[in-house]
């Protein structure tokens, strides 16, 4: 017992130890001036490629007084107080490779260089041409794989329209066709539903086009011509039966 619990006292030791040396280490750490890079719009490639607008942002130790930022040997600006960000469009300068650094300056005098990002500048239509390389394919398929989905489902006659997203099926026990419920559990080779009907419940694949038109056929041809019928037109009694048996799912 006394083991068990000085192992797990050693164990939380470990895990505040690894915990709390991170800010220790940073404070303990020598200045440095830290630079990264920000796409604000355009263009960033995977190859170091960019184009558009971005931001070179620096961090630095809590007394800078000024961070200049470079590209190549120019230097593009200067900013004189936090946040040690400055935005550049790679347009305004040549298309090619360039160097970005940073040179900070703290009260107590001392420079400090940042690192170099190294990116190469391309123009719009190249950043562009880039992205449609790697877009419109992806794209392409996907439209591609609808489509063929589309056309299969239709071949096999299992689109019928008005019957909602899981399809239709036709009730074993009663022969109604009614829409499946979304909510309905798959149990493999079917939905456990509810028929609106006759209130049984089946294991209810998705029906064909031609089951569903048949069990229409005879579920709703006499039933449109019943005298206790508002509607006259068989067709306007299926699209209501439908609409009632898909409400029924709320
Ligand atoms: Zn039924």
């Amino acid at each position: 017992m006394k083991t068990h619990l000085s192992k797990t006292f050693f164990l939380l030791l470990i895990l505040v130890l690894s915990l709390l040396p991170l800010p220790l280490l940073a404070q303990a750490e020598p200045e440095t001036l830290t630079l990264s890079l920000r796409r604000d719009w355009g263009y960033g490639g995977f190859s170091g490629d960019i184009q558009g607008t971005f931001t070179m942002r620096a961090e630095g130790p809590d007394d800078l007084t000024r961070v200049d930022f470079y590209i190549d040997d120019t230097m593009i600006g200067s900013v004189t107080q936090p946040p040690w960000n400055y935005q550049f469009k790679t347009d305004n300068y040549p298309l090619g490779v360039h160097q970005l650094y940073a040179i900070g300056y703290t009260a107590a005098g001392t420079e400090l260089q940042s690192n170099v990002i190294v990116r190469e500048f391309v123009s719009a239509g190249q950043g562009w041409q880039m992205v449609g390389r790697i877009i419109v394919p992806i794209l392409a398929l996907i439209l591609l794989v609808s489509v063929a989905g589309y056309l299969i489902d239709r071949r096999r006659g299992k689109t019928r329209r008005g019957y909602g997203r899981s399809g239709g099926a036709v009730c074993p026990k009663c022969g109604y066709p009614f829409s499946r419920h979304w909510w309905a559990p798959n149990i493999g080779v079917g939905k456990y539903d509810r028929c609106p009907n006759c209130g049984k419940w089946s294991r209810v694949g998705k029906a064909t086009s031609q089951e569903l038109a048949a069990a229409e056929a005879i579920h709703f041809s006499d039933q449109a011509v019943s005298p206790d019928q508002e509607s006259e037109d068989p067709e306007e009694t299926l699209r209501k039966r439908l609409e009632e048996s898909k409400y029924d799912e709320v």
